[in-house]
């Protein structure tokens, strides 16, 4: 399952970086997801919470945000958006497009608490 491999890889992210920093816990995770890399936010959500059970990242608020498809056209060099990775050129029809963006999966941001704060 594409999330859950996902998930995990997030988590153990997060618990190295948590490690590192000397973190009680992550309060947060900003994640951004390109709308063609296929990835269901809300399995990601539910398999992102069974991964991070155990761990520094329970609990922790996951915020998901959507990076726009996007791609650049080898004949006629247009950038467009792209709602699906198979899309054609609106200006010349050409196909595929080279795509540019909306691939990503990443953690953006991860929002910890140190021990200090108390
Ligand atoms: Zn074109």
């Amino acid at each position: 399952m594409h999330e859950m491999a996902l998930a995990e890889s997030i988590v153990q992210l997060v618990e190295e970086t948590a490690a590192r920093e000397g973190a009680r816990r992550v309060s947060c995770i900003v994640l951004e997801i390109g709308q063609l890399a296929a990835v269901e936010s809300e399995a990601l959500r539910f398999c992102f919470a069974a991964a991070a059970r155990q761990g520094v990242a329970c609990g922790a608020a996951l915020e998901i945000r959507d990076v726009p498809g996007s791609g650049r056209c080898g004949a006629c060099g247009e950038t467009v958006a792209l709602l699906t990775r198979y899309d054609i050129c609106p200006a010349c029809g050409h196909a595929p497009l080279e795509i540019v963006g909306g691939l990503e999966m990443r953690v953006r941001e991860i929002g910890i608490e140190s021990s200090e704060e108390v």
